[in-house]
């Protein structure tokens, strides 16, 4: 949640907007049920929230999780409100989700609840009011099953390529905090990213691609984990043979790995690496370990990975955050040319995608780092100035305030 108190020791804030931009626009929690045999009735809850539409329609991925709660949903919708003014989208922030497990159902059960998901939230998703994605959980394929019932290209993003998905898409998020880590390292840290070593926590869609694009840049790249634990290697990981091998569905504690250390997911995340990048959830790095934590930059590749002490401790401590709404926004600059091209007809290629999305985040990274040093902000608040400057002058003009 964005820290207003804290926000306007560096920016004026309107009354009228910061209470706006504290609380949801509208909030739906769907009881959803499914007959999936003679005897057998599962019932799932799930939540849409609206965080604010000043921008466009809202937009924001579906997450599926056993524990995924109505606060959660609505704190991912406020970062896609400001990830989306931030990178001066026409769109406002949303989320859904729904709390499941997804190792839990078979093919069928899962493919019948999106369908029943997607049946009560038609009215919206006909009207482009609501834009899904995929998020932590979910997947183009399920994509593309609310697509086979909206029957409209531009209802939903992240689908697969073939069914009027983008080319680069699932590449994105990771193409984008490669773009912002390697800006960051330079800029920062005075070195190219060929020359500093780097910790990966989460290995899925974001954590692999960012790997592989920074891998390309020719990083170092000594500790990668999943939820089962990570690797660890101060010469440097061979990340195309992991990333190949937990491709065909394999856990990395399972890799074979002779010559390499097997690590722990907190331990990885305590490693004296130059850059930290978290990639998988939210409040990993909390006040119980924000001291222990040796990088000289962390890169906040998930949404939410520090929690708000951690983040006091970083700033005390003097280590640079590239908050979340500005690194991980490489998937929603894609979802909007997948959305455009759907209206309009378009095609583009992965690599048009790519430079679309460095052509967004590399000026906003210029950007928040100028404002940090013009009014002496940490970089979460620069980003935010930013987004809410943004926000504040588009509720102005539709006489929201
Ligand atoms: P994913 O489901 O594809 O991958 C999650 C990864 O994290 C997996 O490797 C999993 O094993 C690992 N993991 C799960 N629990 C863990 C734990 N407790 N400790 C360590 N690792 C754990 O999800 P994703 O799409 O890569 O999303 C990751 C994060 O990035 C989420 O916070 C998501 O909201 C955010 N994000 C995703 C996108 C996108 O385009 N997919 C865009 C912006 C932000």
């Amino acid at each position: 949640m964005v820290n207003f108190k804290k926000l306007k020791q560096f920016m004026e804030i309107p009354e009228t907007a910061e209470m706006l931009l504290s609380r949801p626009e509208k909030e739906t929690t769907l009881s959803i049920n499914l007959k999936v045999g003679p005897n057998k009735l599962l019932n799932y809850s799930g939540y849409v929230v609206y965080h604010n539409s000043v921008l466009g329609p809202a937009k924001g991925g579906v997450r599926f999780a056993v524990n995924v709660t109505l606060a959660e949903t609505r704190t991912l919708a406020e970062l896609m409100t400001h990830k989306c003014a931030l990178m001066g989208l026409p769109f406002g922030g949303g989320k859904s989700a729904i709390a499941f497990d997804p190792k839990s159902i078979s093919e069928f059960e899962r493919r019948t609840l999106i369908k029943e998901y997607a049946h009560m939230l038609r009215d919206e998703l006909a009207a482009g009011a609501y834009i899904p994605a995929p998020d932590l959980g979910s997947t183009p394929s399920d994509m593309a099953i609310i697509y086979g019932e909206t029957h409209r290209p531009e209802s939903v993003t992240g689908k697969p390529p073939r069914l009027g998905g983008l080319p680069g898409r699932r590449e994105a998020t990771g193409r984008g905090v490669s773009t912002v880590t390697a800006s960051a390292c330079r800029q920062i840290l005075g070195k190219e990213v060929k020359d500093v070593t780097i910790a990966i926590q989460g290995c899925g869609n974001v954590g692999s691609h960012t790997a592989s694009f920074l891998f390309e840049k020719g990083a170092k790249i000594t500790a990668l984990s999943d939820v089962s634990g990570g690797l660890y290697s101060p010469d440097g990981l061979p990340v195309t043979q992991i990333l190949d091998f937990i491709r065909q569905g394999k856990l990395i504690s399972e890799y074979p790995a002779d010559n390499l250390q097997k690590i722990e997911n907190e331990a990885l995340l305590k490693l004296p690496v130059e850059i930290l990048i978290p990639a998988a959830v939210e409040d990993v790095l909390t006040k119980d370990n924000a001291n222990k934590v040796a990088t000289k930059l962390i890169v906040e590749a998930a949404n939410g990975p520090i929690t708000a002490e951690a983040d006091e401790i970083f700033n005390r401590k003097g280590i640079p955050v590239i908050p979340d709404i500005l690194a991980n926004s490489g998937g929603v600059v894609a979802s909007y040319v997948e959305w455009r091209n759907a209206k309009s007809g378009n095609q583009t290629s992965a690599e048009e995608v790519y430079q679309f999305i460095d052509s967004k985040v590399e000026p906003a990274f210029v950007e928040v780092l100028r404002l940090t040093k013009e009014r002496k902000a940490d970089f979460r608040n620069a980003a935010y100035i930013l987004s809410v400057s943004e926000l504040v002058a588009a509720m102005k003009e539709r006489s929201w305030i």
